[in-house]
């Protein structure tokens, strides 16, 4: 343990945070030195010291967080909890000692409050037991000063003073208002153009609206500008349709998958590059656009790619057509060679410098470490908003309601704090709270997930706290197994985050991870998402285009031979595919929907059993069906008990079915929804899904594919399951509870415990994806059997 070489060496929270945050910014030269060790450059790679980078060998069993996903680390929500029982009052709450019950999180902090180097270790042990953590700086997570992101000195304009007409004001005031012209004329001469500049400098809801204003979308063409999110298109439309005065899905509109809110007078078009790919489908030569600009470029995400790609094909075809790279970080020399040199505008920007913190050693437990961190910045530091990077929906909704908690609890003894968040299946009605300014004199705590780092731009953020983590897709081609992900993010990535608190002044950054590990465990870069990705939908998509020579088409980073040959293999299983490698009327109608081919090949084979009504229920729910429950303190038990009535023994698609039904034969409403506490939203969701593939079927099956049978209707379902997921049907080993694929295999993965098969596992479950948290387990699980399997499979199965 660290206590004896810690000791001493933690400073008093003044010294630490720096009561006064302005005098912060005077020191912008890269290191800082703190009081009891030298800090290296953050050019050079420090060399790990053993009392305070690295921790002890103990430390590093226990709690070194990267060496395994630190999300098995995770708690369930009740032992997050550390508020206290409603009826004791504020004061006591915060007074409690000994006497009462201990709690986790009293174990906890007594844990972890014995293990930090503390300045004053007698008043910890008087105090161990203490509620005070919001006060008690003994209990603080501790963290080194040691980074400045400096800032961009030249051009540092205070907020826009608010004038008569205080929207143009505000559109001027943006760092890419000085570049317009340029912007323009350098589009004049040039087909292809690269954009970089700082987040928040105004390229996503400027440049679209100053090539609407120079004319580009005269003749009935119209604007497109990509993003790689949902929630970003939907969320920067809504703001460059009140920037300019126009109602969402007129003039300004967005489409995004199941959603489009643009009409036939829209000029500017926020869309996901996935869904801009689908429109090659239906216009190859992307016709119905004047200029495209392909946003977010240096995320690199996989639809993103292949679009670069599309379009570079089509620069040829279509002189016209303008297209505009534009991209936060600095790798615009890739896209410009890859785009025959075009030319790059830098838009330079206008960040204050950023105090970097790292924590003195590492935290097991983020979620924890960022809920200390908030409290420790809201009872220190002078006012300025908090942003929470957090890997997703789930860990924000634990983290907010922990927040909320003890917000409540707390109550007037805290300044007040409010809290908001923003994640992928959010919806658009309430996104838009983030950018409310909170109350005056409240500090506003924003709760994200990476969409903060780059996409959008929440004002008024002076304070970072970044755990580290993000959520991805892995993939191995060998097995063909792909799953959900939580791995450290990248150094570029940490920056970005840590420069979203230099916007309004100079900002602190709390990274929960130590320096050493900065600079010796993150990746310099992302990786780029074809190379860890499934390929099958893409090159579903690029053959039905008419690229049939994969390997010749120009991938800025071209993925593996395995992957794309895993990838025709599994088309090739699915029926999209003949032997010839060329794609069949099942793969052309595979096409029609904005859907993982497995998927979409359930919904037509369930067309054969007359059960196509029920299936593209099970597919519109299954999306969304961890976010499905919630479970509310003091009525748990009730929640719980409302979920076992929709239980099937076949398993978790069939208990959706039970859901989905319910809700229906209930007018699908909202109240119901309350009653059994099923997220009422996520269900409209799952609707609207719904109908468009009910529709997308009678397009493409007219009412012949809808016809219903009755009749061993279970069956008939398990038979359409498997014929698209027929790769993940495993078997029960014999060994114990795990589970075994029958093909491709890498080891056990095991049945999640919120699946409705958990305890009586059945010997053949299919499962619909995997999630890599503790173990590998199998989300969404349905039983099958072998005839079934041999009947529906076994084209993939014959060698087994
Ligand atoms: P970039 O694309 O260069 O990162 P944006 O165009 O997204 O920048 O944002 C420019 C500015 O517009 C931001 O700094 C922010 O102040 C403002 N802004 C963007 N979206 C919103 C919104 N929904 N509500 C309020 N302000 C916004
Ligand atoms: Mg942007």
């Amino acid at each position: 343990m660290n206590i004896q070489s810690g000791k001493g060496v933690r400073r008093s929270r003044r010294e630490l945070f720096g009561e006064d945050g302005h005098s912060d910014h005077e020191e912008n030269n890269v290191s800082v030195i703190s009081e009891q060790h030298e800090v290296t450059p953050r050019e050079e790679v420090p060399q790990p010291k053993q009392d305070e980078h690295q921790p002890s060998q103990q430390q590093q069993q226990q709690q070194h967080p990267r060496k395994k996903s630190k999300y098995n680390q995770h708690k369930s929500r009740d032992q997050y909890e550390y508020a206290l029982p409603e009826e004791q009052s504020k004061k006591s709450l915060l007074r409690q000692n000994k006497q009462t019950q201990n709690t986790s999180w009293e174990v906890e902090q007594f844990n972890r409050a014995s293990q930090l180097p503390l300045a004053n270790e007698d008043k910890v042990t008087e105090n161990a037991n203490d509620y005070e953590f919001v006060f008690d700086e003994s209990q603080f997570v501790t963290y080194d000063e040691a980074d400045i992101l400096p800032g961009d000195e030249d051009d540092q304009v205070a907020s826009p003073s608010s004038a008569s007409d205080e929207m143009a004001e505000l559109r001027k005031n943006l760092p890419v208002y000085a570049y317009r012209q340029d912007f323009l004329n350098t589009l004049e001469t040039n087909q292809v153009l690269i954009v970089v500049g700082e987040t928040g400098s105004g390229k996503t809801t400027q440049l679209p609206q100053y090539l609407y204003e120079a004319g580009y979308s005269k003749n009935n063409l119209a604007i497109a500008c990509t993003q790689p999110r949902r929630v970003a298109a939907t969320s920067i439309a809504t703001r460059v349709a009140y920037e300019m005065n126009v109602k969402l899905g007129q003039e300004v509109g967005y489409t995004i998958r199941f959603d489009d809110k643009s009409s036939k007078d829209t000029v500017i078009k926020y869309v996901t590059d996935g869904m801009l790919l689908r429109e090659f489908l239906t216009d190859p030569q992307l016709s119905h656009y004047s200029a495209i600009m392909i946003d977010e470029a240096h995320e690199r995400t996989i639809s993103t790619e292949i679009l670069l790609g599309l379009l570079k094909d089509i620069t040829v075809t279509r002189p016209q057509l303008k297209i505009i790279i534009a991209s936060a970080t600095i790798n615009a020399e890739k896209f410009s060679s890859f785009f025959n040199n075009a030319p790059i505008l830098n838009i330079p920007g206008r960040r204050f410098p950023v105090k970097i913190h790292y924590t003195k050693s590492p935290e097991a437990n983020y979620i924890q470490a960022a809920l200390t961190t908030i409290f420790q910045i809201h009872t220190t530091q002078e006012s300025g908003d908090i942003l929470v990077f957090l890997t997703g929906q789930e860990e924000i909704e634990t983290m907010e309601e922990a927040l909320n908690d003890s917000i409540d609890k707390l109550g007037d003894q805290i300044e007040p704090m409010m809290v908001c968040s923003i994640y992928a299946n959010m919806a658009s009605e309430v996104q838009s709270k983030i950018f409310d300014p909170p109350p005056q004199g409240t500090r506003k705590v924003v709760l994200a997930t990476n969409i903060a780092e780059t996409s959008i731009t929440i004002d008024g953020i002076k304070y970072v706290i970044d755990p580290g983590y993000v959520k991805q897709n892995k993939y191995n081609p060998g097995t063909g197994m792909e799953s959900l992900v939580i791995v450290p993010c990248s150094r570029a990535s940490a920056d970005q985050r840590a420069g979203r608190a230099g916007r309004i002044g100079p900002g602190k950054c709390f990274r929960l991870f130590t320096k050493w590990c900065f600079y010796n465990e993150l990746e310099a870069n992302p990786v780029p998402e074809i190379l860890r990705t499934n390929l099958t939908s893409v090159i579903l998509l690029l053959l039905s285009l008419g690229i049939n020579d994969l390997l010749k088409f120009e991938f800025m980073d071209p993925p593996s031979k395995q992957s794309i040959i895993k990838a025709l293999e599994l088309l090739y299983a699915l029926g999209a595919l003949n032997s010839q490698g060329k794609l069949t009327k099942t793969g052309q109608k595979m096409t029609e929907f904005p859907l993982d081919p497995i998927l979409t090949k359930c919904i037509l084979m369930s067309s054969k059993f007359g059960v196509t009504i029920q299936t593209c229920a099970i597919i519109a729910m299954i999306s969304e069906s961890t976010n499905l429950f919630y479970r509310p303190k003091g009525k748990a038990e009730l929640a719980d008990a409302r979920k076992a009535q929709f239980h099937h023994d076949l398993g978790d698609h069939f208990t959706l079915l039970n859901i989905w039904r319910a809700w229906k034969d209930y007018g699908y409403s909202k109240e119901w929804c309350r009653d059994c506490f099923i997220n009422y939203k996520t269900l409209q969701r799952a609707k609207n899904v719904y109908a468009q593939l009910i529709r997308l079927c009678s397009k493409i099956g007219g009412a012949e594919m809808l016809q219903e049978n009755k009749e061993d209707e279970d069956r008939m379902i398990q038979k359409a399951l498997i014929s698209g997921f027929f790769m993940n049907v495993c078997r029960l080993s014999r060994m114990g509870d795990g589970y075994e694929r029958l093909k491709g295999s890498t080891g056990g993965c095991f049945i999640h415990p919120s699946s409705a098969l958990y305890k009586t596992k059945p010997k053949l479950v299919i499962y619909y994806e995997l999630v890599l948290t503790s173990k590998e387990y199998m989300r969404c699980c349905s039983v099958v059997d072998d005839k079934l399997v041999k009947e529906m499979a076994g084209h993939y199965y014959v060698n087994k």
